[in-house]
């Protein structure tokens, strides 16, 4: 008998933003595993056993699961967001990689989830309506000067640039460092955008302008949209205002 393995997207927060292949994955599992705020999200059934872990240890957690399914068992390891963004469904084809023949066998099928980037645009209008890129701040697996070559070639292209991993605990300086780094390239005027917590009840979103810009506004569940040179904030009366990026640009800025 063979296992299954479903790396399941659990979109940024409540359960509307589920998709019905991902509940679907998730009842016919036997067995969860996932950072443990992320399975909490998940209803419980009964008898389906739940493997909580710790944040960082993505490879751990990956290896369990693959080892659980390759014995026969449905396991399905849950990420927030999409698990194809910075998160698990990668850490899973790594594990493949390098482990045993039979873990290429098994039947493995990544389900895609929102991933916090759309969640955040579409909360304050189209800000990536035009070409954009995403990075991680974050210098666990790559070296911090690699982070600032790529936001100097990113806002030097014109891409609007999703930044995930803005700051954490143990990378306080992070945002702050790629803000100042982008200042160098981007009109003062390009806005910012913070989305923290998108889909939960703490949720919160705000624009600002690069020049005024906060990093110490965003924390660990803060999604960070920087506009490129076309992006537009639309004021509306009596409404928070629409940021969007025109589809078309007319010519190569200097
Ligand atoms: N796989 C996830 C991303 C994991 S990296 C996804 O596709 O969304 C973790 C980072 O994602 C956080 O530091 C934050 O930048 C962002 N993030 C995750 N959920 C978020 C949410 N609900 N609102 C805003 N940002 C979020």
């Amino acid at each position: 008998m063979t296992g299954r393995l479903a790396v399941v997207g659990l979109g940024p927060g409540d359960a509307c933003y589920l998709t019905p292949e991902a509940q679907e994955a998730l009842a016919g599992a036997d067995t969860l595993y996932g950072y443990g705020p992320y399975l909490d999200r998940v209803p419980a059934r009964a008898g389906q056993n739940r493997h909580p872990s710790d944040n960082r240890e993505e490879r751990a957690r990956a290896a369990a699961a693959l080892r659980h399914a390759a014995q026969g068992a449905s396991v399905a390891v849950v990420s927030g967001g999409d698990p194809g963004v910075f998160a698990m469904a990668a850490a899973v084809c790594e594990e493949i990689e390098a482990g045993p023949e039979a873990w290429r066998t098994l039947d493995l099928a990544i389900v895609p989830g929102i991933t916090a980037m759309l969640a955040v645009a579409a909360r304050i209008g189209a800000p990536l309506g035009h070409d954009f890129c995403a990075l991680s701040l974050s210098d666990n697996l790559k070296p911090w000067e690699l982070v600032e070559r790529r936001l100097d070639a990113a806002a030097s292209a014109g891409f609007v640039i999703a930044l995930y991993n803005p700051v954490s605990r143990a990378r306080p300086w992070q945002l702050g460092t790629a803000i100042e780094r982008l200042r160098r390239h981007l009109p003062q005027s390009t806005p910012v955008i913070f989305g923290r917590a998108v889909g939960r009840p703490d949720e919160c979103v705000s624009v600002a302008t690069l020049e005024a810009a906060d990093a110490q506004i965003a924390d660990m569940a803060t999604l960070v949209i920087v506009g490129s040179r076309e992006t537009r904030v639309v004021t509306r009366p009596g409404r928070p205002p629409l940021v969007y990026t025109p589809r078309a640009v007319a010519e190569v800025s200097a």
